[in-house]
């Protein structure tokens, strides 16, 4: 790493928001661990976070789906260390259904968690970013950002706005030593996959092996999930000097899913 910045990670108490807190942290920077849920099992998470990095890493509730929330989460992280350098917009949430059958209420929410509050939180953050000549954007698309699937209209919608929103924010900044750049991951193995593994073994009478590699890989070449630690990685290495000319792109991790 370069120097220690203040990163924020919006949904980071699991899954793939939770890896890349992990690797910021391990780069030596602050960190915001945030989700809605505002448990002691929350603030456990930081606390052993920060004693595993030996860096300060605190908890803030703040409900995505909420403008107001949103904004207070990147005050709250200048309030506590002065800066909100490193911003990576990971909270999301899935529902699938036709779209004749989609209820408006998810539509909202997907449509307000998985890319209003992008726009909420870079707009709380670029000012001081832009004082401070330095930071970084990192939106956690998803090959559905890029391609489509059946039943899923309001989280491609917002997957794909999140590109669009990508490329300007980074056209706004270019120049400013702020980038933006997206991340389209494909099936990445979290918690919350892992967990429908049994189901899908059942309802399809496949062995663990089968399931992965003919429904849930279906579309993912390498036939292998993305794990939490290569898209820790992969923010780590947007957030390094070397990327300081990537700007306004995505990167896909997603076994070749989108090369099809
Ligand atoms: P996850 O369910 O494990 O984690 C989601 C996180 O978001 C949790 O910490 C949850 O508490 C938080 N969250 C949900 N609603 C929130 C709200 N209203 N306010 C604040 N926090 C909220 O999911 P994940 O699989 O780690 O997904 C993280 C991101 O990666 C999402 O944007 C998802 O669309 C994207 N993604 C996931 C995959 C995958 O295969 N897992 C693939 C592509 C993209």
């Amino acid at each position: 790493m370069t120097d220690r910045k203040t990163a924020i990670i919006t949904g980071s108490t699991s899954g793939i928001g939770l890896g890349i807190a992990n690797s910021l942290a391990a780069d030596g920077h602050a960190v915001v661990l945030n989700s809605f849920t505002d448990s002691y099992e929350d603030r456990a998470l930081a606390t052993e976070l920060s004693k595993r990095h030996g860096t300060e890493v605190i908890y803030v509730s703040a409900d995505m789906s909420k403008a107001d929330a949103c904004r207070d989460l990147i005050s709250q992280a200048i309030e506590t260390f002065g800066s909100a350098d490193i911003l990576v917009n990971n909270a999301g949430i899935q529902h699938v259904a036709p779209i004749e059958d989609f209820p408006t209420e998810k539509w909202d929410a997907i449509i307000a968690i998985n890319l209003s509050s992008a726009f909420h939180t870079s707009a709380a953050a670029i000012p001081l970013m832009k004082e401070r000549g330095w930071g970084r954007i990192v939106n956690i698309a998803s090959a559905h950002g890029l391609t489509a699937s059946p039943f899923k209209s309001a989280y491609i919608s917002a997957k794909h706005g999140m590109l669009g929103l990508t490329k300007t924010a980074a056209l706004e900044l270019a120049g400013l030593g702020v980038t933006c750049n997206a991340i389209c991951p494909g099936y990445v193995l979290t918690p919350l996959v892992e967990a429908q593994i049994p189901d899908q073994m059942k309802a399809h009478g496949m062995d663990r092996e089968t399931v992965v590699r003919d429904v849930m890989l279906a579309r993912q070449p390498s036939k292998q999930f993305a794990t939490v630690e290569q898209l820790g990685g992969t923010v780590s290495f947007l957030c390094s000097a070397s990327a300081d000319q990537i700007t306004g792109t995505s990167i896909s991790v997603d076994g070749g899913w989108t090369a099809l």
